[in-house]
This record gives C-alpha cells, structure tokens and sequence, in this order.
C-alpha cells in the first residue's frame, strides 16, 4: 500500500515536471519563421534609429569612423578595453604594410565588483593606476620616436555619443555597472583626468565601442569584413553604413562615403521577441528595468541566471529537487553561464559535472540521472534560444547590408565576413555552433557559403590601437 503511494507521488511529480517543460518549451521556442519576423522587425528599427527618431529600438551611434585601417599603420601604440568583467591594457608595435603587428603585449585585470557601482573617480583612478603600471614595463622593445606623447585608443564597451573621434558622454550603463554622476560626462576627460592623477602623459586619440574596435581588428586581417558582433557579458554588433544612408548625419559627408555604426543593438525591443514570464521577472529586478532586453535574452551575463528561475520554478511548482526548495536556488546569479555551459556539454553516461554542479550550486547531493537530464535540457532551451536570436540579429545586418540574397539579376555573391567576439562566443561551443547554423539556416545555402563568421579574439584591443594610430596627432592630414 506504502508502495503504491509513493508510486503514485512519483507519478504526480513527474507530471508536474513535464508539464512545466512543456510550458517553457514552449514559451522559449523560436521557430525559423518568428526569426525572420525578428529579423525584419531589427531591420525596422535600424532604419528609424538611421533617421534619429527618438522611439527607435536601437540607437544607431554614429562613432566618426569612417575608415577602417589599412594596414599601413605604424608606431606605438596604447589600447584599454573597459566594458565587461574584465579590463585588459595593450601595448603595440605596428611596423606597417610589410610589417604589421611587430610585438605586442598586454595585461588583463579584473574589475573589483564594488568599483562596478561606485564612484566614477574610483573607477578610472583604478584604470589609470593599472595602465600607468604597465606603461612603466614598456622596455627596449618597444620605440617611441623622440619627443612624441603615447598614445592611447579607448575602448569603452557601453552607450556613448560621440561628439569626435576621441570625446563623447555616456548614455547608459548596463552589464552590471551603475555608477551615479557619470551618465552624459565625457568618459574621455574622466579618463585624462585620472591618467594626470597618476601622472602619466598620455593622449587619447581614438574612444571606440567593443564593436567598433573588433570591425577594426576584423579588417586589418581581412579586407571584406564589413559587421563586427560582441557576444560576451553583453551584446552587440557594428557595421560599415554609406554615410548617404544616415539621414540624421548632418556633418560633412565622409571622402570615403562610409561610416561605421555602432547599432547597440543589445536595447532592441519588439512584440516578436519570445519573453516569457522568467525573461519578464529577471528584467524587472535588475539595475536597468526595461532596457536592453535583446541583451538579456542573449547575453552571458543573463544566461545562467534564466536558468537558474527556471530549475527556481520547476522546484516550486514541480519538486524537482524533492520536497523543499533549495535554498541556495532562490539566489540571483548563482548559477553563472560558465557553469550553465559546462553542466549543457557534459556527455558522460551518468552527467557527472552536471551531479557535480548542481551540488555545488544548488546545494542537492546524489541528483538521480533523471533530474540531471532536465538540468541539462534547460541549458539546452536557453542557450538555444539565445544563440538563434542572435542569429536573427546578424541575419537582419546582412539584410540591411543587402547581403542576404545573390544579387539580382546575376553576378558573383560578394564574399562577406563578420567578425565575433566575446566569451559567450569563444567559449561556449553549443551556442556558437548553434548560431552558426541558424544563420545558415536563415540565408540558404547558395548565400550562406560566401557568408563568413570568424573569431576576432581581442580583435578590440588591436583595433583600438590602430584606430588609435589613424588617429594620431602625429598623423599626416591629407
Ligand atoms: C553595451 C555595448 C557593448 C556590448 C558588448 C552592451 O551592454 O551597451 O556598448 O558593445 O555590451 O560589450
Ligand atoms: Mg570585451
């Protein structure tokens, strides 16, 4: 009699269970057709943030680069890359078109989290201090011409308008920074302002998005790389625009005719996208309500974390992890992607890391394979979802590029290459092969064979620099 009433609780659970899975299934799916709505839906948005309308979704920052480098940069060269959990600083050698890269080092430091939220004196007090440190290693390998100030490219990996190549004040914070006072200061003058602090000359010529250093990056090994894409704590893309093109661009038009633009496309917003009642919650608590929605439905600093108010949900309603509710599971952010990634890729017989993690992370020992499985195909949902909605994303670049169809009445497909960066991309193989193949999924084979996708890593750093070096005030003016 025992027996069968816990056979039948058993049963009851395991009802409960696969109910829940259903619902997010299907809360969570993305079918190919949704994707080209998206698709379309970006592209939309892309065209009304081109015009300055105010209410567009995605913000079309002009970044007045309107070249991309040659090849024939030269000299020495700083780079600080400030944006995600990490900071790097970069030093460079360019030795020109022959030459290129002739050495390089660089210094990564991760940022304390209490400066994420504290003071903006702090915060670049803290940079500057590290980039001054590594200035004084510079050594004999590296030559700067007599009488010449360093210079510096400034990767700064959030919202800004650029009011010059090398000046421009911050929109927003997200990612997990919030700092009171910075918002609409120029990031530049607060950076000088501590480089003088701490006493190091230093002249910064190029303040470029992660995007926009990655394009940079991406084209000085690659000529045909027009779209650069970040997939890392957050998300974006850039990608060279004709300066015709930009109805709110009153300047001159550019000699080249081009311009690259930062589309922040991590605030994209629309009635398409798949929200679901984890998505609406996790926003709702987070330091930016209401922003960046596309970014938290795709970004690393997310992915775990939508997880984790999943398994939170099917421990509520379902008893996935027995009769009481883990107390370590109601914990925001507990779970990173990291772990998220490494739980989704475990293919042992018995999901031993899975076991592992989830014991480590929401404190249940000795997890029956079965739980493991489910554990495993909530990454698997999850990071789905995000990887083909960021396909969608690239796929409405190309179509704003008019690089997603062969060209009309004949001719040769140009061959297009898109640079990607960030960890989420470099690190977490199902996702990137996923968003690989949803992207050649949503183009058709005849196209999607001169498309190319490749890994720029720390593409940002070196373009940077070489915007940096274009930039120079040492540069001949032509
Ligand atoms: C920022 C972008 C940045 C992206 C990737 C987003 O949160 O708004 O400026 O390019 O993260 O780092
Ligand atoms: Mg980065």
């Amino acid at each position: 009699k025992d027996a069968e009433l816990l056979d039948g609780a058993a049963e009851e659970r395991k009802r409960k269970v696969g109910a829940v899975i259903e619902d997010v299934e299907r809360t969570l799916s993305t079918p190919t057709a949704l994707l080209r709505g998206i698709a379309d839906a970006m592209v939309t948005e892309m065209e009304r943030g081109l015009r300055g309308d105010i209410h567009a979704a995605v913000k079309m920052l002009i970044t007045y680069v309107d070249n991309l480098p040659t090849g024939n940069e030269q000299g020495l060269f700083y780079a600080l890359d400030l944006g995600g959990t990490n900071f790097r600083v970069l030093r460079v050698q360019l030795g020109g078109k022959e030459k290129r890269v002739v050495r390089q080092q660089y210094n990564e430091v991760s940022i304390p989290p209490h400066l994420m939220v504290g003071t903006s004196t702090e915060l670049f007090d803290f940079i500057a201090a590290a980039l001054s440190k590594f200035v004084e290693t510079e050594g004999d390998d590296f030559h700067l011409p007599k009488g010449r100030q360093r210079e510096l490219g400034f990767t700064f990996s959030f919202p800004v308008n650029q009011t010059s190549i090398s000046s421009g004040t911050l929109i927003k914070w997200t990612k997990g920074f919030s700092i009171n006072g910075a918002i609409g200061e120029d990031v530049v003058s607060e950076l000088s302002k501590a480089m003088e602090r701490q006493g190091l000359d230093m002249k910064v010529t190029a303040l470029v998005n992660d995007t926009v250093g990655t394009l940079a990056g991406g084209r000085y090994v690659d000529n045909d790389v027009v779209a650069a894409i970040i997939l890392g704590t957050g998300t974006n893309a850039a990608y060279v625009e004709h300066a015709n093109a930009i109805a709110k661009w009153t300047g001159l038009l550019p000699k080249s005719g081009n311009m690259v633009i930062n589309t922040e496309w991590g605030s994209f917003k629309s009635e398409k996208l798949p929200l679901s009642e984890f998505d609406k919650a996790m926003d709702f608590e987070s330091l930016n309500p209401g922003e960046q929605i596309y970014e938290k439905m795709i970004s690393g600093m997310y992915l775990g974390e939508i997880v984790r108010r999943i398994l939170l949900k099917l421990a509520h309603d379902a008893s996935l992890f027995g009769d009481v509710v883990p107390p370590k599971l109601e914990q925001p952010f507990v779970l990173r992607t990291p772990d998220m990634s490494a739980m989704h890729h475990d293919s042992s017989h018995d999901l031993n890391i899975v076991g592992v993690k989830l014991k480590d992370i929401v404190g249940v020992a000795d997890t029956s394979l079965e739980v493991r499985y489910i554990a495993r195909h909530i990454c698997d949902i999850v990071a789905e979802r995000a990887a083909r909605l960021a396909a969608a994303g690239i796929f409405g670049i190309l179509k704003k590029l008019g690089r997603d169809k062969l060209p009309r009445g004949g001719g040769k497909m140009p061959r297009t290459s898109i640079a990607l960066d960030g960890g989420l991309y470099e690190h977490y193989k199902k996702f990137s092969s996923c968003l690989e193949s949803t992207l050649t999924d949503l183009l058709g084979e005849d196209v999607s064979s001169s498309v190319v996708t490749k890994l720029a890593n720390d593409g940002s750093g070196i373009g940077a620099a070489l915007l940096a070096a274009s930039h120079s005030q040492y540069a001949e003016v032509d």
